[in-house]
C-alpha cells in the first residue's frame, strides 16, 4: 500500500467507487472521467506501480478479469467494440502510479484515436446506473 495512492485509498474504502467486480486480488470499477460511457479500470489490490514491477501471476489475473468483463461492458452500453490499454509510466500518460488496465468501450465513428481521447462526464445517477447494468449482465 502506498499511503498517497488514490487507488490504494479506493481499495481501503477511503474513496468511494462504482464497483463492477471484486475478488481477493482484484477490484474493477468505473473510471470517474470516462473516455466513453462504461470506461472501466481493472486494478490489482496490491500496489504495483508499473508493468515491470508486477509479477506474472498478477498480470495474468488482471488480464483474465478484463477478458471476462470487457465484452459484458460492451454489451451493457451498446458499444461495438472495446480497447484494452495500459498507460505505463508518466511519459506514456500514466497519472495514477498503481498498475491498472483501462477497458474503453468503443462506438463506430466515436472519433477517438490513441492520441485523442477527451473525457466525458456522467449525468447525475448515470454512473451508478451504468455500473448496476454491467453488474447485472455479469451475473448472467
Ligand atoms: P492513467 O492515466 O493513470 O492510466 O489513468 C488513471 C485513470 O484513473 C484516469 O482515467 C482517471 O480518470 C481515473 N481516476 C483517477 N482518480 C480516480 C478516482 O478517484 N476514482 C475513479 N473511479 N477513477 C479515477
Ligand atoms: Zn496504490
Amino acid at each position: 500500500m502506498a499511503d498517497e495512492c488514490v487507488f490504494c485509498k479506493i481499495m481501503k474504502g477511503e474513496i468511494p467507487c462504482c464497483k463492477i467486480y471484486e475478488d481477493d486480488k482484484i477490484l474493477a470499477f468505473l473510471d470517474i472521467a470516462p473516455v466513453n460511457k462504461g470506461h472501466m479500470l481493472v486494478v490489482p489490490k496490491k500496489h504495483f506501480e508499473t508493468l515491470e514491477d508486477t509479477d506474472s501471476e498478477t498480470f495474468k489475473e488482471i488480464m483474465l478479469v478484463a477478458k471476462k468483463i470487457a465484452p459484458v461492458i460492451t454489451k451493457a452500453v451498446n458499444a461495438q467494440g472495446f480497447n484494452l490499454g495500459f498507460n505505463n509510466k508518466k511519459a506514456a500518460g500514466q497519472l495514477v502510479p498503481h498498475l491498472h488496465i483501462h477497458i474503453i468501450p468503443r462506438f463506430e465513428n466515436d472519433d477517438l484515436t490513441i492520441d485523442k481521447q477527451p473525457t466525458k462526464k456522467y449525468a447525475e445517477k448515470e454512473m451508478r446506473e451504468t455500473a448496476e447494468k454491467i453488474r447485472n449482465l455479469l451475473k448472467k
